[in-house]
């Protein structure tokens, strides 16, 4: 397992840094967009999908059986993060919701097969500082509410980043994610004014933002690229199953973990000043997607 980890780490440091930035690559880089959804879907849920195999079960077919599972997972969480932009397009911050909930799907599928279970057996739906979980199969617990401790770590978060910050009710209902603002740039960077962060569970955004709508947009897919990397818990799920009954109780039914996976991820990609700032892998799959390319 510690060979999996670092493989995919090496294979997503590189796939990043040859990434094209500027330029007529357009069609380039959403190809490289979807390869890389749909792979970082397929390799996490194969590789996961070995990890939770039955001992009966050979290695190969519970990759491939994990990974073209996790792959059709991977396209659908693209199609979610290329929905955003139609937040923008339609100046309608409704469109957040059909986003939210394609990309969920994608997320769950991916999750089901990291964890070797029968293809859509599992459907989840993060809401607030809520987890909601669905199974269709009648011999496990058909449904299962959790709360995300991070939701916590958002509040304090957008209540101490900016001098004042607001839940905007309006924008979280319409999102299905919950959003809060300020009336003045978050922070400055380089002399850019930050004028939006994602958090885990929710996002703030400026409103001097030139473009709240695109700023809301791209917040939107480091949400989700955030809400991908969780795949890592099915990875760890035979060591949390060794647990005590009552801390796996817990975990099961009352609190949802989700360690920081993401950002470590986005650190290694660094931050950069203005003029480089889309070398962030990160930072510049959500910008293609808020902006459809054009950046
Ligand atoms: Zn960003």
């Amino acid at each position: 397992m510690k060979y999996a980890l670092l493989a995919i780490f090496l294979f997503y440091s590189a796939f990043a840094s040859g990434q094209s930035y500027y330029g007529s690559v357009q069609r380039d880089s959403e190809l490289k967009l979807f390869a890389y959804n749909v792979s970082f879907g397929g390799l996490t849920a194969g590789i996961g999908a070995i990890i939770n195999k039955p001992k009966e079960t050979p290695v190969h077919k519970a990759f491939f059986k994990g990974f073209y599972q996790g792959c059709f997972g991977g396209a659908l969480q693209y199609g979610g993060k290329k929905m955003t932009y139609q937040i923008v397009e339609k100046d309608n911050y409704w469109c957040g919701w059909p986003a939210k909930l394609v990309h969920t799907a994608g997320t769950s599928i991916v999750e089901n097969a990291a964890l070797n279970r029968p293809f859509g057996r599992y459907w989840n739906l993060d809401l607030g500082p809520l987890r909601f979980d669905f199974a269709s199969d009648a011999e496990d617990n058909p449904f299962r509410v959790r709360f995300s401790a991070m939701i916590l770590y958002d509040m304090v978060a957008a209540g101490v980043q900016p001098s004042s910050s607001y839940i905007d009710w309006g924008k979280s209902l319409k999102l299905g994610t919950l959003a809060f603002y300020t009336n003045e740039p978050i922070f400055r960077n380089d002399k850019q004014d930050i004028v939006g962060t994602a958090y885990c569970r929710s996002f703030i955004y400026a409103t001097t933002s030139r473009d709240v709508h695109k700023t809301v947009a791209h917040e939107l897919v480091h949400l989700f690229q955030r809400r991908e990397h969780l795949v890592f818990n099915a990875w760890l799920n035979p060591l949390t199953s060794k647990a005590s009954t009552r801390s796996k109780n817990i975990f099961q039914y009352s609190i949802y973990v989700e360690p920081p996976y993401f950002s470590l991820f986005y650190l290694i990609q660094g931050y950069h000043d203005r003029e480089n700032y889309y070398r962030n892998f990160y930072e510049f799959e959500a910008e293609w997607f808020a902006t459809k390319g054009y950046f």
